[in-house]
């Protein structure tokens, strides 16, 4: 019996096998994404040590392919910078009524740890924010409680207000992201609508915790609350991945594809951030052109750049352009991925409205035009919106991002590979290589 089963179960691995040889292939693909994207890589960010636990996943997935080389300290370019990573559990109780984290409320990612029982809630009129003098007699008058409590601002009730403009209420709001002007405990803000939950700003430590919370989900008596999270500053030590295929041609010349691996961890244990769209897709789709590579000796040294550190201000990128690994100036083209599920709409190229990578993208609109790959093909301005910008300087370097199409939510739990639409996949992938090959022969 059990031998029978051996064998069913042998052959369906080879078929499964045979499979996922096919380079391209948007199942192989979606497996990569998966697993990527799985509660075991919790978010691939700072919590529960995700993102090291998917780079080394990464490495040994490129070490398998035939003649792929690591480069840097096999295959990892070590580096690092101060981040936060929350862990553990998470609660807020406003009186008796405990919501639910993420779609209630979010802590912001560089609150300090809290952990309070019935603290008092101070309302604090919004104006006062605006009014320096009153804010200072406010302070004096109120100094011993306020440092012991929670100050609670309405900015819906703010919003509404006339007598602001929205330029100046969110000027104010991000000031809060910086500085506590109230010294207390930490700052609440109500809101209708929640904001994106980002890395940016996680480089210092603040002595305060900053949360925002649904306005509506608040139980009208709103006088104590309990708040207990953890979220450690630490030094964070961190890895690029590097590997090559020699160029049987050129050797001593550079095309580079690149896609950070890296997304946002975890709010505690409350919420992974999967980041299958963001940017697993990217991540798995330059894996798949390793993969192809490795059966197609390219013309040129091809490289292959997995950063970390994008989703906190395209460190990893920064931190290669300051320590290249390769001359910058050899690099003949460079192509970011980040965002790549989906695309019904077609793709965006950006930093391809002049130059080298002007040239190549018209190249691209002409290939389209006759083999009809995708939808559209839109073009940008350069941007510092991912990790193709420090590049920019040196080499021609685009940075392409699907529009439309299947995906989960930006920065929200939601964005899992189940939601990944990935019919336009091989499509963009023959669009990308022949496009690549036809500038190169030029
Ligand atoms: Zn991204």
């Amino acid at each position: 019996m059990g031998g029978i089963r051996n064998i069913i179960a042998g052959i369906f691995c080879c078929v499964l096998l045979v499979f996922s040889l096919q380079a391209q292939d948007s199942a192989r693909l979606r497996e990569d994404i998966r697993i990527l994207s799985a509660d075991c890589f919790y978010g691939r960010g700072n919590a529960y040590q995700g993102e090291k636990l998917a780079a080394e996943w990464i490495r040994n997935e490129l070490k398998a392919l035939p003649h792929l080389r690591p480069m840097g300290e096999n295959g990892f370019q070590k580096y690092a910078f101060n981040a936060f990573r929350m862990e553990g559990e998470v609660v807020l109780k406003v009186e008796e009524w405990e919501l639910n984290p993420f779609t209630d409320y979010r802590i912001a990612p560089f609150s300090q740890t809290t952990q309070k029982e019935n603290v008092p809630i101070v309302k604090v009129d919004a104006s006062l924010l605006m009014d320096t003098a009153r804010m200072e007699n406010f302070l004096m008058k109120y100094w011993t409680s306020i440092k012991r409590s929670v100050v609670y601002i309405d900015g819906v009730q703010w919003k509404n207000d006339k007598k602001y403009s929205k330029e100046s209420i969110q000027k104010v709001l991000q000031s809060l992201q910086y500085q506590n002007p109230f010294q207390s405990i930490g700052i609440m803000v109500g809101v209708d609508e929640l904001p994106v939950w980002g890395l940016s700003n996680t480089d210092f430590e603040r002595n305060y915790a900053l949360l925002y919370v649904l306005r509506r989900q608040l139980p009208k008596k709103c006088k104590k609350m309990t708040l207990s999270f953890s979220n450690e500053f630490y030094k964070k030590e961190t890895q690029n991945i590097c590997f090559a295929i020699d160029g049987a041609v050129h050797p001593d010349e550079f095309v580079v594809f690149t896609a950070h691996y890296d997304h946002l961890g975890c709010m505690g244990d409350s919420v992974i951030f999967h980041g299958a769209h963001d940017n697993a897709s990217g991540t798995a789709t330059v894996m798949d052109f390793a993969r192809y590579y490795s059966e197609h000796q390219p013309a040129y040294t091809t490289v292959f750049l997995l950063f970390s550190g994008e989703e906190s201000g395209l460190r990893g990128s920064k931190n290669f352009v300051r320590n290249p690994l390769i001359p910058l100036d050899k690099i003949k083209m460079l192509i970011n991925l980040d965002m790549f599920c989906g695309g019904d709409d077609g793709i965006m190229v950006v930093n391809s409205t002049q130059g080298k990578t002007k040239e190549m993208v018209d190249m691209m609109d002409t290939i389209n035009a006759t083999k009809h790959y995708v939808t559209a093909i839109k073009r940008r301005a350069n941007a510092a919106n991912s990790d193709h910008y420090y590049f920019t300087k040196h080499c021609p370097a685009i940075f392409i991002y699907t529009l439309g199409g299947k995906y989960g939510g930006y920065h929200n739990y939601t964005d899992t590979c189940e939601n990944c639409g990935l019919n336009n996949y091989s499509a963009m992938f023959a669009l990308i290589l022949e496009t690549l090959q036809q500038y190169l022969h030029n």
